[in-house]
């Protein structure tokens, strides 16, 4: 079998007293989505920013793609393969849309504008609004700005894809717009781990859940045995608050 494209292995991570991670490991092969759900203060979000070291961890061993998050050149080469979409869009608000899909893939990838430009557009096509390239970010609705931000990340080609509750900040009515664009994504073979509550999401796109707990992974299992047939009482607990 092949190497997975993520190797999470028994990561502890400190805030001061707080133990937001107590020995993780995790591996995600390449073309997976795996979902990940739990209370919040679980970890959920530390372990993500692990994963593309946002977050310095006190132990254990991260490696994506064959690289591990070692020394810096180490780390600015996986970040360069991990995409990265937040609840909160992080768009450039004095850019036109365009531009927001341009500046990195010029700085990172040393693309011309030509070439940006040109990937900038079939990926706002990809996201459903190619009419919204000349619009800035406050004149957008927040799920067309949470697509933006998608086709952001996208534009840079990572290998992998980080979602952090990428819906939670969206009225009801947006949610699906966005969710949409993530279950495409996956069927297109994107590695994806995704921190969200969306359940029909999670049903129709993982292929794995975990479910976290107190820093721990708690459990793991298809999407089916998860949602039909969870084994740990807390995940039984948390699925029948958010079910
Ligand atoms: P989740 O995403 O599951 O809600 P987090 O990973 O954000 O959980 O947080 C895990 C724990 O770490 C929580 O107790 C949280 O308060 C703490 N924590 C997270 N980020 C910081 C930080 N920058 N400084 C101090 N404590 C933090
Ligand atoms: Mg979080």
């Amino acid at each position: 079998m092949a190497e997975p494209i993520i190797k999470i292995e028994n990561i502890h991570k400190n805030f001061g007293r707080v133990q937001a991670l107590r020995g993780v490991s995790l591996n995600v092969e390449a073309g997976e989505v795996v979902v990940i759900i739990g209370p919040s203060g679980s970890g959920k979000s530390t372990l993500l920013r692990c994963i593309n070291r946002l977050e310095e961890y006190n132990s254990g061993k991260i490696t994506v793609d064959g690289i591990p998050l070692d020394t810096t050149q180490n780390i600015n080469a996986v970040r360069r393969e991990v995409g990265m979409v937040f609840q909160s869009f992080n768009l450039f608000s004095h850019l036109s849309v365009l531009d927001n899909l341009v500046l990195a893939q010029r700085q990172v990838r040393k693309r011309n504008k030509a070439e940006a430009e040109d990937t900038a557009r079939q990926l706002l096509k990809k996201v459903g609004i190619p009419e919204k390239e000349n619009a800035y970010p406050g004149q957008l609705s927040g799920g067309q700005q949470q697509r933006v931000a998608i086709a952001r990340a996208l534009a840079m080609n990572p290998k992998v894809m980080l979602f952090d509750e990428p819906t939670s900040a969206l009225d009801p009515e947006m949610i699906k717009e966005v969710l949409d664009v993530m279950t495409n994504l996956a069927s297109e073979g994107m590695t994806m781990v995704v921190v969200s509550h969306e359940m029909g999401f999670a049903r129709a796109a993982a292929n794995r859940m975990i479910f976290m707990d107190e820093g721990l992974i708690v459990e793991t299992a298809t999407p089916h045995d998860f949602f039909t047939n969870p084994q740990q009482e807390r995940s039984r607990a948390f699925l029948s608050k958010v079910l």
